[in-house]
């Protein structure tokens, strides 16, 4: 076993670090506060070779993995995570396209993700069908060579702000198995007949664009199929096991931060004639944060890493997203604690972050579903 990184990936991560903590924390509280976002970043960031790293050379990426996508992420979500998300989200669905598009769908579009020319988004969500993605109601049906899409989405990343999304929706109503009713379907943001409208007052991550979406008879070309027919939620299945390391290692970037903070403020605070970190309380809080942190990333670089080699651990995977997540909220509530007061107050980073944990808890698989995916695993 080699737990080494290559100087490759200690660039990158050199690289990543020095951008987040050069860019992001003037603009954060800002961005946080008002629920925006400037998209100049997002086009420095592409500048520099973060978006899409793991998108082929012959399309413009770097040809690297989704470990490298995770270590950057990781750097990223350790300073700001609005900002972060803002940034790495503008790449969401080009894992499918990667895998399932055609060629001439690979050629136009990712390109473009990686120079921050288009910005994608995937939407499965639905008012009524979140963890149950089977019970999405949104069809599309071939007329005269277009797909007509109908439908609501709910929750949609970039939904405003995106170019492109990639919507999954019922082509197949008439197949037995709900697990081949679906497909996913190219819709550009300027079509006729779609709406967006940005959710505000989000408890955490506000820099990033979430929106509720209407498609009221949306046409486009038969061509804008990614995949195979009926083939929908499969392919969903194998979008997640590639975007759920990403997940995780938002979670590692917030647990970081907490880490971080605390040991700072613990060192400095002065209480009963002594330093808050001289109390062996406090001295087992920041233990189990580090302890929880090096597990955490442990089975996400392992995810990661395996996936890269060509092995797709789903279970490890789903292992990953649940626990880093589960970590990150735990170390939110410590950190907060050791702040006191003043943690209580939005102006202070660490609220920001505080309120950005439970996210990872919820999106691309709440935890319950991972925890159903790795008993299946174990118990089918
Ligand atoms: C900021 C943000 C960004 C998002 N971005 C996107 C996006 O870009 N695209 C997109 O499609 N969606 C997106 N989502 C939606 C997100 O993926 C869903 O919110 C999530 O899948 C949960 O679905 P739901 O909200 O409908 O909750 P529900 O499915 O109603 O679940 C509610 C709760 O029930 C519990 N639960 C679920 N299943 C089980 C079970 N089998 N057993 C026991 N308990 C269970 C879980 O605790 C879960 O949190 C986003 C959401 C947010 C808040």
């Amino acid at each position: 076993m080699d737990f080494k990184f290559s100087k490759e990936q200690r660039d990158i991560i050199r690289a990543a670090r020095k951008f987040a903590q050069g860019e992001f924390p003037d603009r954060a509280y800002e961005f946080d506060q008002n629920e925006t976002f400037d998209p100049e970043l997002l086009q420095s960031a592409c500048e520099m070779g973060f978006v899409g790293v793991f998108i082929d050379e012959a399309y413009g990426g770097a040809g690297m993995g989704f470990l490298e996508h995770a270590l950057i992420c990781e750097e990223f979500w350790a300073v700001d995570p609005g900002i972060a998300m803002s940034i790495l989200s503008a790449s969401f669905g080009s894992e499918l396209i990667q895998l399932f598009g055609s060629e001439d769908q690979k050629q136009e579009i990712l390109p473009k993700i990686v120079s921050g020319q288009t910005i994608i988004g995937t939407a499965i969500t639905e008012p009524d069908a979140g963890s149950d993605v089977t019970g999405a109601r949104t069809t599309a049906r071939l007329e005269n060579g277009q797909w007509v899409v109908n439908g609501a989405k709910m929750f949609i990343t970039n939904g405003t702000v995106g170019d492109l999304i990639l919507v999954f929706c019922k082509t197949e109503p008439e197949e037995a198995s709900r697990h081949k009713q679906f497909s996913f379907i190219v819709v550009p943001t300027d079509a006729d007949g779609y709406e967006a409208r940005k959710i505000k007052g989000k408890m955490g991550i506000r820099a990033s664009d979430t929106a509720e979406l209407t498609l009221t008879d949306v046409r486009v070309p038969e061509e804008n199929l990614i995949g195979n027919r009926g083939q929908g939620f499969y392919e969903l299945m194998e979008f997640f096991n590639r975007t759920r390391p990403h997940v995780a290692a938002q979670g590692l970037g917030l647990t970081r931060a907490f880490l971080e903070e605390s040991i700072n403020h613990v060192k400095n605070r002065q209480m009963f004639g002594r330093r808050l970190a001289d109390f062996q309380a406090t001295q087992m809080k920041i233990a189990e944060m580090a302890t929880k942190l090096r597990a955490a990333r442990n089975l996400t670089y392992e995810g990661a890493w395996l996936l890269d080699s060509g092995k797709v651990d789903h279970a490890l995977i789903a292992m990953s997203k649940w626990f880093a997540g589960q970590v990150a909220v735990q170390c939110a509530d410590e950190a907060l604690q050791l702040f006191g007061g003043y943690g209580y107050i939005e102006e202070q980073r660490v609220n920001r972050l505080y309120r950005a944990a439970k996210i990872i808890e919820i999106y691309e698989g709440a935890k319950e579903v991972e925890k159903m995916i790795i008993a299946k695993s174990l118990l089918s």
